[in-house]
């Protein structure tokens, strides 16, 4: 079997993240996510300011910056999991143009689950690992069970942000899935499940489409 090539879509706190580490588990693709890259890289200057500036205040961040390091890290990969990306209109236009997807999927969440779930998540500072305070705890509360790092809350977690970046999520990136849809391209999957029930849901999605 070839390595798929998996576009992720759902709203901020859906599960994206989460179910994109068992993608690259079990297909060996890479992680293709704009929010890791662009948090690492939140200082940079570019002509349109900072990401710092834009990602603080919940709003995206200029197009031309993010759709650099897409195109950059699809070029090496052979498969992905794209997470985080396109987040409007324009961006879904752009990765038409620069690569094929074997299956595009949306996690279905409603509203106000994803505010329990962005305000209390703790991600690991040294591996990324994802947690929820509530849902899917460490095992020694504030330490990564994988690399016993500390376990931080991003600053865009807080709920004036989540409230923001919702916002946007719902003006800008529902778009990008009804785009999808109408092409016929879309497989919804039910993300209100737990960890375990999603990923079986969409593992049976990649398969079937590849
Ligand atoms: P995204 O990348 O879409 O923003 P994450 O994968 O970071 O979402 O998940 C957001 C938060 O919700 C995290 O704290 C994560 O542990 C938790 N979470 C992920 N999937 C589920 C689920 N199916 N049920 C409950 N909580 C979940
Ligand atoms: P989540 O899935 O929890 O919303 P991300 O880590 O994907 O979080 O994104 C964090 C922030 O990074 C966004 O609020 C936005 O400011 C910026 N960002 C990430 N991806 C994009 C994108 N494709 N276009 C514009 N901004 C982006
Ligand atoms: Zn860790």
């Amino acid at each position: 079997m070839s390595q798929p090539k998996v576009l992720l879509l759902g709203p901020p706190g859906a599960g994206k993240g989460t179910q994109s580490s068992n993608i690259v588990e079990e297909y060996g693709v890479d992680h293709v996510t704009t929010g890791d890259a662009l948090r690492a890289n939140k200082d940079m200057e570019t002509e349109h300011g900072t990401p710092r500036e834009y990602m603080e205040a919940g709003e995206l961040v200029p197009d031309p910056v993010v759709n650099e390091i897409v195109k950059a890290a699809l070029e090496e990969a052979d498969g992905f999991v794209l997470d985080g990306y396109p987040r409007n209109l324009s961006q879904a236009e752009y990765l038409d143009d620069i690569t094929d997807l074997d299956l595009v999927a949306l996690l279905d969440v409603d509203r106000g689950e994803l505010v329990d779930r962005l305000t209390g998540r703790r991600v690991c500072e040294e591996c990324g690992t994802n947690y929820h305070v509530e849902f899917s705890p460490p095992e020694e509360a504030g330490v990564c069970d994988e690399c016993g790092g500390d376990l931080v809350q991003r600053d865009d977690d807080n709920e004036e942000t989540v409230e923001e970046r919702l916002d946007v999520f719902e003006e800008n990136t529902q778009p990008v899935i009804e785009y999808y849809d109408e092409e016929g391209e879309l497989v919804r999957i039910d993300g209100e499940g737990t960890p375990e029930e999603v990923w079986a849901d969409l593992r049976a999605a990649i398969d079937d489409a590849n």
